[in-house]
């Protein structure tokens, strides 16, 4: 009860601190090539070291050599660290500070998913904060420093980190591998450029499920306990241009990528404000239990979740089911147009690949599963209250 209460107490001092701050801090490039807009950028802000993060693929497939020759005509020395690996772990951070300090970095760049933006806005908090570990950041407003100028540039059309005051870590607890935000207004990157042709490259597979993950702060950050006009605005709109964005991002077309980079940024924008439900709580279990990967499992929890929580969402999923393109929702009644909201959000999971049921799922790992998603730092933000027994329930409906 206590920390139910704590959470929505924060969540509402979040939601009035960050509508304040968090959108006229960043500075946004947007469009096709953005990325190359860099260079002059940095000459601007008179940087003139800066220490790149990314992936070895990013290296491999030459996509930055226009960005390099760029930086290097305006003399500006880029020390490539390309040791993120997916759901990074605190010795890359620890390595990619290291390297900052020796380098002697103005600036760090970071190109790639969620999970290369995260690693690089942890190495950034090393950067202002030398003397505190990334597990001592764990939390909400531990950082507390201006961290050095962080260029984020997503390869992934999902996270929406770019956007968002969080960076996820994998540290190791008692020998098992435990994942955890670091929370903080100061991670929000001072320049996010939105690039789509920088996630042509990225499978058909992994487009679907990274887009099923920013679907998936759309609707929870829509419905949670927290949200307020100004965040609806940011995710009924998400909503909008990913139900149109993503079957064509998977196929790699140029509209589907452009709206899909620009959908999980405003969800991004939107979550970052007011947190997510058990949809989200239940795939990080799935995640740490069967390694689904999360937006595969954010796409199987989404609709059961949404059917759970039905009854305690008022009018909002008419306005989803009209964000998501189904027609005459006006003169539905309220059980049709939720079932119209759910059943739209299944299609677009089946469109795009995305299995409903999952294989792995075993019965006797429920009670495991169930506690773990109550424990979750997303559940109660939930719109409705979900007890063990409801999360054993939910997680049924996968097998
Ligand atoms: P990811 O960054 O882990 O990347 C997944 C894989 O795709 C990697 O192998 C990567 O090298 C590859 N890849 C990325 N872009 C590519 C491209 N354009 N072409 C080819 N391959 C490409 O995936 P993600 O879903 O973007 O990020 C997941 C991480 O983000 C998780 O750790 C998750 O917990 C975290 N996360 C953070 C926030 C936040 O607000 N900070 C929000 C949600 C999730």
């Amino acid at each position: 009860m206590h920390s139910i209460f704590w959470f929505r107490t924060r969540q509402w001092v979040l939601s009035r601190v960050l509508h304040l701050t968090e959108h006229k801090k960043q500075t946004l490039l947007a469009a096709p090539d953005a990325v190359l807009l860099l260079p002059a950028l940095f000459r601007k802000r008179r940087i003139s070291r800066i220490l790149l993060v990314t992936t070895p693929g990013f290296v491999r497939r030459g996509t930055l050599t226009s960005l390099l020759d760029g930086c290097k005509k305006e003399n500006i020395s880029v020390t490539i660290f390309s040791e993120i690996a997916p759901d990074p772990q605190i010795e890359s951070v620890e390595q990619g500070f290291r390297l900052y300090q020796q380098i002697q970095a103005q600036a760090i760049l970071a190109i790639g998913g969620g999970s290369v933006l995260d690693a690089a806005k942890l190495i950034g908090a090393r950067v202002c904060c030398p003397k505190k570990t990334v597990p001592a950041m764990r939390g909400l407003l531990k950082v507390r420093r201006k961290l050095p100028p962080l260029f984020a540039v997503p390869t992934t059309a999902g996270t929406g980190s770019e956007a968002t005051a969080a960076a996820v870590i994998t540290d190791c607890i008692d020998g098992k591998p435990y994942k955890y935000a670091v929370n903080d207004l100061c991670l929000i990157p001072d320049t996010a450029v939105l690039d789509p042709r920088l996630t042509i490259s990225l499978p058909s597979s992994m487009t679907a499920d990274t887009g099923m993950d920013a679907l998936t702060h759309a609707i929870e950050g829509y419905t949670t306990k927290a949200a307020w006009e100004m965040t609806d605005m940011f995710h009924l709109k998400a909503i909008e241009i990913i139900s149109k964005s993503l079957r064509g991002a998977v196929a790699n077309t140029k509209e589907g990528r452009e709206g899909m980079a620009l959908g999980q940024y405003i969800a991004g924008m939107g979550f970052s404000n007011v947190g997510l439900g058990i949809a989200h709580s239940m795939a990080h279990t799935l995640g740490a239990v069967y390694d689904t990967p999360h937006g595969v499992a954010c796409a199987m929890m989404l609709p059961i979740v949404m059917e759970y929580n039905a009854d305690c969402t008022g009018e909002k999923y008419r306005e989803i089911a009209r964000a998501m393109g189904v027609e005459g929702v006006d003169q539905m009644d309220q059980a049709t147009y939720r079932k119209a909201a759910v059943d739209a959000v299944r299609k677009l999971s089946e469109d795009v690949g995305i299995p409903s049921k999952l294989e792995a799922l075993k019965e006797e790992d429920l009670p495991f599963l169930a506690e773990s998603a109550h424990a979750d730092a997303c559940a109660p933000g939930n719109p409705k209250d979900a007890s063990v027994e409801d999360l054993t329930a939910l997680f049924r409906k996968l097998m």
